[in-house]
């Protein structure tokens, strides 16, 4: 097989290494170097190879699959480095998008790298990629911080490292814990903080919804579908402007309550504590409660 890239101090007996992207949803989407690759190579490390035959089948790529995934990675790797040693090219797919992104791959690459073996990207789709391209947030620079913990006290506090961040921010989402990890953006990024959720992208049911976070959170909230699916979220940026507004609709809740168990400096101190806003924003907020 002959490929277009210089080879450079690579081990030129080796076969190579074609990281392939593949759908997110509408298998339309497949490039048509993507397929040409997938056919050509001698296997493909998949990430489950089950999902992956149905999408072989599909495209009539009738190349052998075998499995990569996170609990194998390692020990697959050196399999497939000492296959690519002897001349075969082989694919690496992962179940959706683009493989190493927040998906298995990376120890093999590393390893390809470091064996001089030569690495192709096939660049396709990647859901963050075109959550952004049609988000309208500030795209210039960007940050994607993967999944959060799944965890409330580990998610806010990885929420909280981020506060400031003046970068458009990329999350990935289980959407079992969409409503949780909205409200959580509420309390931290503050409600008025303009955020993005885009669902099911090229799916039927694509929806791309921007709002501020109080407003997406309820929207989430009042609607089940929303729930349902596979999910990016986005956040602007922090920006000096908003941070005036910080003091979001469940860090007001939080408030509240503790204004009815203590003194309001105790109620104003704990607030802090629980939703890691700055002491003044909230002690102005409960000096307003208390005059109104
Ligand atoms: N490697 C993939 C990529 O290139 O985007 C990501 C794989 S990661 C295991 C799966 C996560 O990607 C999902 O939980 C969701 O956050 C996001 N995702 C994948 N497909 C999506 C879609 N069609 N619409 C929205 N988000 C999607």
């Amino acid at each position: 097989m002959r490929f277009d890239c210089a080879r450079n101090l690579l081990n030129s007996t080796a076969g190579s290494l074609f990281v392939v992207a593949t759908p997110i949803g509408n298998l339309d989407d497949i490039s048509t170097r993507a397929l040409k690759v997938l056919r050509e190579v001698k296997l493909i490390a998949a990430e489950d190879t089950r999902h992956s035959l149905r999408l072989m089948q599909h495209f009539g790529v009738s190349t052998p699959l075998a499995s990569c995934h996170k609990h194998n990675e390692r020990d697959a790797s050196s399999r497939f480095i000492a296959r690519l040693l002897t001349g075969d090219d082989i694919a690496l797919i992962a179940d959706a998008g683009t493989p190493l992104i927040a998906d298995p791959g990376y120890h093999l690459v590393y390893q390809a790298r470091a064996a001089s073996i030569n690495v192709v990207p096939i660049p396709g789709v990647c859901a963050l990629i075109a959550a952004l391209s049609a988000a309208g947030l500030s795209s210039d620079r960007f940050l994607f911080d993967g999944f959060l913990p799944a965890k409330t006290f580990a998610r806010r506090a990885r929420l909280r490292t981020l506060k400031e961040e003046p970068r458009t921010l990329i999350f990935y989402e289980a959407p079992h814990r969409i409503l949780e990890c909205l409200q959580d953006m509420e309390l931290v990024f503050g409600g008025k903080r303009l955020a993005l959720l885009a669902r099911e992208l090229t799916k039927t049911f694509e929806t791309i919804k921007g709002l501020p976070l109080e407003e997406l959170h309820a929207f989430v909230q009042d609607d089940t579908n929303q729930q349902r699916g596979e999910c990016v979220v986005l956040v602007a940026g922090w920006t000096k402007l908003q941070n005036h507004n910080e003091v979001g609709s469940e860090a007001i809740r939080i408030l509240d309550l503790l204004l009815k168990e203590m003194p309001l400096k105790c109620a104003v101190l704990l607030a802090a504590k629980i939703t890691g806003l700055r002491r003044n924003a909230l002690y102005q907020v409960a000096l307003d409660k208390q005059q109104n």
